[in-house]
């Protein structure tokens, strides 16, 4: 839908993006622009940059690109209206919107108020008359009172349409609660309560909404823990349990549990900062989601095979996001909610102190994966180990690990050195091999990666990217402009985004493209983002005539060129029109 162009000016003024970016990326100054680390890519530098004058924002690393509104679409997933009403809650404004239009981001905020109305039915049942075995169970799990309101523990009660009749009384329909996850519907379309006798626990994003619920059996049928489907407000790929209690601990870390039990355990004895995925193995998103928080995560999985192999997984994939792993043994006890009651806080701290970075974990890992008694199996595991070691960048961590391997197979360190130095120059090499290839692109090729955007002609899409910088930066010089219009441009993209600042400046709106959106496709925001956030120094009218100059000889040259070809360049200009629109 088409907001009004004022309302649309008044978003972008109340949202700065340096403050939106700001609440989901840390940033930091450089000269005039912002840096951190790209909450769309895995990535241990910062390549992710925020222009607050320009109010765009660009990553260096994976070109995504635009004004706050792309911003939020992006990182919130939603579509260019909601991500607009989105920044209009936000700063508190009210959004001009069509009479009767159910969107998604009003879906959603029906499903939270259910949800919420959900947690808190299952919440007063708890102290209600069929609850007894639940209370004592939570008593014999030496859950306290004060964990069970911090966490909004319930009760979904036995039977089959508790809580669909209890949300009807709220005025939610079936659909809703089917909708939210709530509800089963069976083949001949009845409908029932999709928890029933279990102990539940409310999944909580970090704005405060509920989002889904786990639940525990009560008596012996299956699945044990049962989640919420993933739905329009919850995706377990994307959200960890109690994050957003975790997200304000003042530990410095996170500690990474497998199931809700052992993190909730773990608040309850003094550690807040702990998480746990949500019946899910651990994710990329989940990786990035705990990086804006924290840069070190201790992972505390079951000690049994399963738990070690998902350590395993989990070490790679929290690397990636460029955070310090640490691995802690839960020794005596099969998991940290089991340790934490025999044992107690103050031992738990001391595993946790004494937790391992993860190279001797995994090194202990390898040794007990051969037979260190045969010649043979001491080369395996020497050639396994100087593989490992030879992807610490540290020499001093080299040299470490390489004295303890040779201690474990007892060789000469030498030989071990030897051989972690012949895998480290491979992976050097390689690392080399795969930087040659990035390099080929040349950085001075101004050339769109993207097809359906590439430029047709070099020299004029040069001087049409130059005039465009011009402008934003000093929209007075639009009256040089005048008879240009975005039909004149070789490139079709660059001539629309010409067109939309200069009806901007035309309705007396400063003409910026950061709130760019709804008529540019998101691949070709994050192009003029990228186009527009290239610093140019001081505005000289010189170099806007200039431009102009090179544009209007360009546009001429094509003219005089066959009808067909003219034809197939208008037709590519409406196309990509429509495309963004
Ligand atoms: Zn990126």
């Amino acid at each position: 839908m088409a907001f009004p162009a004022a309302f649309i000016d008044e978003l972008i003024q109340k949202n700065p993006i340096d403050d939106v970016v700001g609440q989901y990326v840390t940033l930091k100054r450089h000269g005039s622009n912002l840096f951190g680390l790209c909450p769309f890519h895995s990535e241990k530098t910062p390549s992710f940059s925020v222009v607050p004058d320009k109010g765009m924002f660009y990553c260096f690393g994976c070109q995504k690109g635009g004004g706050v509104i792309n911003f939020i679409m992006e990182q919130e997933s939603l579509d260019y209206a909601d991500a607009v009403r989105f920044l209009a809650k936000r700063a508190g404004m009210t959004v001009p919107e069509d009479e009767g239009r159910s969107s998604t981001y009003q879906r959603q905020e029906r499903l939270w108020k259910l949800n919420r109305e959900a947690a808190r039915y299952f919440h007063d049942a708890l102290s209600g008359q069929n609850a007894e075995q639940v209370r004592s169970y939570i008593e014999r799990r030496g859950l306290s009172k004060g964990t069970v309101t911090r966490f909004g523990l319930g009760f979904a009660p036995d039977g089959w349409t508790n809580l669909i009749d209890a949300m009807a009384k709220l005025g939610y329909q079936k659909q809703d609660l089917l909708d939210a996850g709530l509800a089963v519907k069976t083949e001949k379309g009845s409908i029932y309560d999709r928890f029933r006798n279990r102990l539940m626990f409310p999944i909580i994003d970090l704005r405060g909404n509920v989002i889904g619920f786990g639940g525990r059996v009560m008596d012996d049928s299956t699945p044990k823990y049962l989640n919420s489907p993933d739905t329009i407000v919850f995706n377990k790929r994307k959200n960890l349990f109690a994050l957003n209690i975790a997200r304000k601990s003042k530990q410095g870390f996170l500690i990474l549990t497998e199931g809700y039990m052992d993190a909730i355990s773990l608040h309850q004895y003094g550690f807040d900062c702990a998480v746990a995925s949500l019946g899910t193995s651990l994710t990329a998103e989940h990786a990035t989601l705990m990086a804006k928080y924290t840069d070190k995560v201790v992972l505390t999985y079951d000690a049994d095979a399963a738990g070690q192999n998902a350590t395993q997984r989990a070490i790679a994939i929290l690397e990636k996001a460029g955070l310090q792993v640490k691995v802690l043994r839960v020794e005596g006890a099969k998991d940290p909610d089991e340790f934490l009651k025999k044992y107690g806080a103050d031992r738990f701290r001391l595993l946790l102190e004494r937790s391992e970075n993860h190279v001797e974990y995994q090194l202990q890992r390898l040794k007990s994966q051969f037979d260190l008694s045969q010649d043979e199996g001491k080369v395996e595991y020497i050639k396994a180990a100087a593989d490992l070691i030879a992807t610490r960048n540290s020499s001093v961590e080299r040299e470490v690990f390489g004295g303890r391997i040779a201690e474990t197979a007892g060789i000469s360190t030498d030989v071990v050195k030897h051989e972690i130095n012949r895998a480290f120059q491979r992976l050097k090499a390689q690392q080399k091999k795969r930087q040659e290839r990035i390099d080929l692109q040349p950085a001075t090729e101004i050339q769109p990666r993207s097809r359906s955007i590439r430029y047709s002609n070099i020299r004029s899409a040069a001087a049409e990217e130059q005039l465009l910088r011009i402008l934003v930066a000093e929209p007075s010089l639009f009256a040089k402009t005048s008879g240009l219009t975005g039909g004149m441009f070789s490139s079709p993209l660059l001539g629309r985004a010409f067109d939309h600042l200069n009806r901007l400046h035309l309705e007396g709106q400063a003409p910026s493209l950061s709130s760019m959106g709804e008529e540019f496709s998101p691949e070709e925001a994050s192009h003029l983002s990228y186009v527009i956030s290239k610093d140019i120094g001081p505005v000289k009218e010189k170099e806007l005539m200039d431009c102009l100059q090179v544009i209007r000889s360009e546009y001429e040259k094509q003219q005089s060129q066959s009808v067909p070809d003219l034809l197939a360049a208008r037709a590519r200009y409406q196309r990509t029109k429509g495309m963004g629109g």
